[in-house]
């Protein structure tokens, strides 16, 4: 992914930690996959985006299925920016809908707004309860490296 894109997602995102912008911007702390991710999904979500964890500010080691967690570059935990807890649907309907998301989960209040929100049915897409801690995971590539279902 171009600096031009990692800039781009920049100035879509919103940032809860003084680490995340940095780690976008640099293609050794987060994957091209995550880049491709989060833009499609910043695309497709009518609220901002606001990262609530991302790489360096992620406070435990998370490998994730498929070593695609935070801790190599391929994760983000997120909410959105507006609307309160129920603006969490449109992030998780944005997730469900686009292809380069390999695995959700939802932690906290997310898990009161899933209704009516159908993930892929392909054998790979990942669903989980995540924790009781308000945030929604979403994890990019799948086992074979790519982004794309
Ligand atoms: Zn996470």
């Amino acid at each position: 992914m171009s600096v031009q894109a990692r800039n781009e997602l920049v100035s879509l995102l919103q940032f809860s930690d003084a680490t995340q912008k940095p780690d976008i911007l640099d293609p050794s702390k987060t994957n091209t996959l995550l880049i491709q991710m989060l833009l499609d999904v910043a695309h497709r979500c009518p609220r901002p985006i606001l990262i609530t964890a991302l790489r360096t500010d992620h406070p435990t080691f998370d490998g994730g299925p498929g070593t695609h967690g935070h801790t190599q570059g391929f994760a983000f935990d997120g909410w959105t920016a507006t609307g309160g807890d129920p603006g969490v649907a449109d992030l998780l309907r944005a997730l469900a809908a686009s292809p380069y998301v390999w695995t959700v989960g939802a932690g906290g209040a997310a898990k009161n707004f899933l209704s009516g929100i159908t993930f892929p049915n392909d054998g790979n897409f990942i669903f989980f309860m995540d924790n009781n801690q308000d945030h929604v995971h979403a994890q990019a590539g799948n086992l074979n490296g790519q982004g794309l279902r």
